[in-house]
């Protein structure tokens, strides 16, 4: 501890410049006589304060998360208001956040429990941020307050936009009244697409190709998956009713808390829930994929997952633990491939890249992969870009479009 700790610095400095800004925050919100955001503001204060130390160091990954689990939550199970602690339901929060959500459905021993509340701290507030999704380059501008840049790093103008806001639900869930129903399958809300939001410390190694590829690997990462769905939740309890389309920022609804008893207050706060973790990340720069390409951000993906399969059979690393996001550059206007470790605090797979060889390797596995005739070239199949998880994009997913990138890259490297 006493010598140069990178890792240490950056926990202790983002702590701090957290502190600060949030501190600035509440002077504005006081100056222009929001009260309210103010005292929420405070909470959020209180809230840093308070963190214990082991949690924070494993969150911010000075200690090893494996070692010191912090972002996992339990679905605490109650029956007519009465807790019964005969299971012990946990899970990663960047899971949770779909599989434990209010109104999702989970089967325990044959029986079928619905989450229904957000367990919320005795004093002071779950974590809290606001944001605003950039039309333009889908950027997602974070903040702690209200208040949300005019301009997208992309030059898009913001003031028009719906600022959004989201909770961290860092202190689990709990089950309510389930509805008897016929329906065996479980009912659950999804998550959305992980997004990108940086700050993280970059390592010294990097390849780099002037003009056509820039590789770089960073550690301490910082990444965002958000429910996709909406919910209104209540400040009291932690009562939440996942919404409908509609959409106002407050609703009205007279329910009943946690141990079944009227709850006091009848107001709902319109909210999403969501968690942002740290993980290791390598970003492939990539100049020709470019943003005014109409097809750019098809081929950029089509060859991220082709990349992501080469990758997993190169290293021998479960497809499943690696994953990837698909960014804007606005230096060179075009599309970032960022790749990350998809298990809590990051587990070094991502970074086994760094070595020309290996990414050699791994684009040629990938190319393989790509350049049989499984389906039409124009499209994809499940035995080369496709899987489950990937639904959204299938139909940008071309295998042409793959075996052009992976082309080019190769020639370059070689
Ligand atoms: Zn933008
Ligand atoms: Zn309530
Ligand atoms: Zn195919």
């Amino acid at each position: 501890m006493d010598e140069e700790d990178k890792k240490m610095d950056q926990f202790v400095n983002s702590i701090k410049e957290q502190n600060k800004d949030f501190e600035n925050a509440k002077d504005d919100a006081i100056n222009e006589g929001r009260y309210r955001d103010a005292d929420s503001i405070e909470n959020q204060i209180k809230r840093i304060h308070d963190m214990k130390v082991i949690d924070a160091l494993s969150k911010y990954c000075v200690i090893p998360k494996y070692g010191f689990p912090v972002d996992v939550v339990d679905l605490k199970l109650y029956v007519n208001g009465v807790i019964d602690n005969r299971y012990d339901l946990n899970r990663d929060l960047r899971i949770a956040i779909s599989e434990y959500a209010p109104d999702s459905e989970v089967i325990v021993n044959k029986k079928k429990y619905t989450s229904k509340y957000i367990t919320l701290p005795k004093v002071g507030e779950l974590e809290k941020r606001y944001f605003c999704c950039c039309p333009t380059c889908k950027k997602i501008n974070l903040t702690i307050d209200k208040k949300i840049a005019n301009y997208c790093e992309c030059g898009e103008d913001l003031s028009g936009e719906r600022i959004e806001s989201f909770i961290e639900p860092s202190l689990g869930f709990k089950t309510g009244i389930t509805k008897e129903s016929t329906r065996m399958k479980p009912k659950r809300s999804y998550s959305g697409e992980i997004s990108y939001i940086g700050k993280g410390i970059k390592d010294d190694e990097e390849i780099l190709i002037p003009n056509r590829l820039i590789i770089e690997s960073f550690s301490n990462d910082h990444l965002l998956v958000l429910n996709k769905s909406n919910f209104y939740t209540c400040p009291v309890c932690g009562y939440s009713e996942k919404s409908t389309n509609n959409l106002t920022l407050t609703k009205s609804a007279k329910h009943k808390n946690y141990r079944q008893y009227d709850c006091s207050c009848d107001e709902l706060n319109l909210t999403r829930i969501g968690h942002v973790f740290q993980t290791d990340v390598v970003k492939l720069e990539i100049p020709s994929l470019e943003i005014n390409d109409k097809n750019g951000f098809a081929k950029a993906l089509s060859f991220m997952y082709a990349l992501l399969e080469g990758i997993s059979i190169a290293m021998n690393i479960e497809r499943e633990d690696i994953d990837g996001v698909v960014k804007w550059n606005y230096e060179f206007e075009s599309y970032d491939i960022l790749l990350f470790d998809n298990v809590p605090g990051g587990a070094g797979h991502v970074k086994r890249l760094m070595g020309k060889q290996k990414i050699i390797k791994s684009l040629q596995i990938a190319l393989n992969k790509v350049s049989k005739s499984c389906c039409d070239e124009d499209t994809s199949c499940y035995n080369c870009l496709r899987n489950y998880y990937n639904q959204t994009y299938h139909s940008l997913l071309k295998r042409k479009y793959a075996i052009e990138v992976l082309n080019n890259l190769l020639n370059d490297l070689n």
